[in-house]
């Protein structure tokens, strides 16, 4: 996709900008020559076989992973290597996990105060505010009180989106978010992602959800082997897919 700096074909802004990146684990080359640019509003929705490198690359993201070679920016600026820069710029992308990773010693609403009261310098009766109106949006403000054990797994990864998104993100990435669900709450995790996308958020989504990914996303990015082998709308990937390892991976799915 050609991107102008700071500016996308249409005149959207591009938030998430990666550039000829590549990754090693050692001899394994996890990463190749990754390009992607995601627009302001934007949902890509990322599929690929497992181990074909779709958490690596959301986690280089916000720099959970270090690169070898190439540039990523966020909102224009470059990922910073290490310190308060490191840590701003990561409040400014969200990531939602398989695993819900709450604080498992503080209550709902508390795990959702913390970021904004600690990175963002927020008093508490702001951050409180923020923190209720994010868990109606989400539908668990009558959990407040509770301690995350005490919820149902959706609920929990419910409030994790709410978390996220307490920092006021400029892009959430998901990894896979309901696949450590049990079927009967995968549902609400991904009608809150829709809501979410409706409302504009850009948003990176590795997810094995087809019904979601024809859904929701703008575009979708198929991974193989480490590499982006495929980048189309949901529409030409589902019902034309160009390579065999799309048609293989297709092929596969229930
Ligand atoms: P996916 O999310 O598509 O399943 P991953 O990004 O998790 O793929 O992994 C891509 C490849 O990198 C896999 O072969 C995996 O085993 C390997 N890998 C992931 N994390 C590490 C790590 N920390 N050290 C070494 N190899 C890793
Ligand atoms: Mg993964």
């Amino acid at each position: 996709m050609s991107t102008a700096p700071g500016g996308r074909a249409d005149g959207s802004a591009t938030v998430v900008s990666v550039k000829g990146v590549n990754k090693h684990y050692g001899p394994l080359h996890v990463l190749k020559d990754i390009n992607l640019a995601v627009g302001k509003g934007e949902v890509v929705v990322v599929l690929g076989p497992s181990g074909s490198g779709k958490s690596t690359m959301c986690r280089t993201i916000n720099r959970l992973e270090t690169i070898d070679e190439g540039e990523i920016r966020v909102d224009g600026e470059l990922l910073p290597q290490e310190g308060k820069a490191l840590a701003k710029l990561r409040a400014e992308v969200g990531m939602v996990f398989q695993s819900f990773n709450l604080f498992a010693n503080k209550s709902i609403l508390e795990n959702v105060t913390l970021g904004p009261l600690k990175v963002r310098g927020m008093k508490k009766p702001e951050a409180e505010k923020l923190a209720l109106e994010l868990l109606a949006k989400v539908g668990v403000a009558n959990q407040k009180d509770k301690m995350p054990a005490q919820l149902s797994g959706g609920q929990q990864q419910r409030v994790a989106i709410a978390r996220a998104l307490a920092m006021r993100p400029k892009v959430m990435l998901f990894d896979e978010p309901t696949s450590a669900l049990d079927p009967e709450m995968i549902n609400e995790v991904l009608d809150t992602m829709i809501s979410l996308a409706r409302e504009g958020m850009t948003m990176i989504v590795v997810t094995h959800e087809m019904g979601f990914a024809r859904k929701a996303a703008d575009r979708i990015i198929f991974m193989a082997d480490g590499q982006i082998v495929e980048e189309s709308t949901p529409e030409e990937f589902f019902t034309n897919p160009q390579t065999d390892r799309a048609k293989d991976f297709l092929s596969k799915l229930i």
